[in-house]
């Protein structure tokens, strides 16, 4: 006997098996027409053809002809951040650039400087609202990153925020620290680097305020010495590690990604056919952001090569107030299809099992039994409508847990 069953599945679409999919992989999804799912705990005891259903359910939800999809895993957010930046998306319109803007003092640094002067309860009830956008898009799992913080108070509250907000929300939040700016300055970076390792990430792995330590490797930002010191510490702490990198140049971030066995590597727009091989050989996944292609007029991630090189692809919105005010998961999926040269599966695997893995997840991003019972009902009979919409989602339900959220 199962507690809840839900039957009238048009198409249901998951993939299946708990490890991510790889290049040719990513397209081989499985597709049930006319299918149910059962659930008991919060977690699926039984999905396939409702002909083939021969239990007993407690409660019947009938969908009613409508197509049921794996919730989808948003595995890189910076949802917490104060003030906003609409001078600078008016300056980047008027024709500054990117490097203009930072130059002036603009950019990431007026965020870090509003954030600074929150409280954990100012910044929690700012960015509860884009959690709750994120899930009405079909997204059932956020990672959030720290990063605005630039000291290890600052860092450590902006942690405290995130895991006050996962009390506050039903949605799955998935924290980890960012070591995002990189002081320009040689004695400041070097005392930045060493409270990183020597008190901010003990205190992290202390609390248990992290699940990953991610880095932003760049010409601007950390180099590759200094992430290895970072991440080898990370490791050392039991933490996972990811790394922001092959966003504009080719400063070794992804070979130490590669060689440290990172989680995921995140951006890669500047990522070369000998890296996209190198990445497709390894066990890290790519994560692809098409939201900051979009929104600062950059080249997109090379999400087609990386597919035929056989790297398992991910992707996420970067929801971020700089470079990706994109509070749609599903938009973002949409993109990769028009932007990165995905199609429509292998979309929705990066969506969902390949984004659960880059978060080392192994009970969600699909519907099997023994998994979690995080799943979205479209509005629409077809699966297809949820990359094919644009500015209008067709998500109608969203359920975590098996229950159902109320947005
Ligand atoms: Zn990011």
């Amino acid at each position: 006997m199962s507690e809840l069953l839900l039957t009238g599945i048009s198409q249901l679409v998951t993939a299946e098996g708990s490890s991510a999919r790889r290049g040719a992989e990513m397209s081989k999804l499985r597709i049930v027409t006319g299918a149910a799912i059962a659930i008991d705990g919060g977690r699926i005891s039984w999905m396939g053809r409702e002909q083939d259903w021969n239990g007993f359910a407690v409660e019947v939800v009938d969908v009613g002809q409508r197509a049921v999809l794996p919730g989808l895993i948003d595995p890189h957010t910076h949802a917490v951040w104060a003030g906003d930046r609409l001078g600078d998306f008016e300056a980047r319109a008027a024709g500054a650039t990117y490097e203009d803007i930072l130059a002036s003092g603009g950019g990431i640094w007026h965020t870090i400087r509003e954030t600074a002067g929150r409280s954990c309860e100012e910044m929690a009830a700012t960015a509860l609202p884009r959690i709750e956008a994120l899930a009405r898009s079909g997204a059932t799992t956020v990672e959030v990153k720290s990063g605005y913080g630039y000291s290890v108070e600052a860092e450590l509250r902006m942690l405290r925020t995130i895991r006050r907000m996962a009390g506050q929300t039903r949605v799955r939040i998935v924290p980890t620290l960012l070591i995002h700016i990189c002081p320009q300055d040689e004695a400041e970076r070097v005392a930045l680097r060493d409270a990183v390792c020597g008190e901010l990430i003990p205190e992290v792995a202390r609390e248990g305020l992290a699940r990953a330590v991610d880095i932003f490797v760049e010409q601007h930002a950390w180099s590759s010495t200094d992430a290895r010191m970072i991440l080898t510490c990370a490791k050392a702490h039991g933490l996972a590690i990811k790394l922001h990198t092959e966003q504009f140049q080719n400063v070794g971030g992804l070979e130490l990604g590669l060689e440290l066995g990172a989680l995921s590597v995140d951006h890669l727009e500047a990522c070369t056919e000998v890296q996209c091989r190198a990445v497709g050989e390894s066990t890290t996944i790519a994560t692809i952001l098409p939201g900051v292609s979009l929104h600062l007029g950059l080249p997109a991630a090379p999400g087609r090569r990386l597919v035929e090189a056989g790297a398992a692809v991910a992707i996420g919105t970067d929801l971020n107030p700089g470079s990706s005010p994109l509070f749609s998961t599903s938009a973002a999926m949409g993109l990769a299809v028009r932007m990165n040269g995905l199609n429509a599966l292998e979309a929705l695997a990066a969506c969902t099992i390949n984004a659960a893995a880059a978060l080392g997840l192994s009970d969600a991003g699909r519907l099997e039994a023994g998994c979690v019972a995080d799943l979205l009902v479209l509005a629409s009979d077809d699966w297809r409508d949820l990359a094919y919409a644009m500015g209008h989602s067709v998500v109608r339900d969203v359920w975590v847990g098996g229950r159902r959220l109320e947005l």
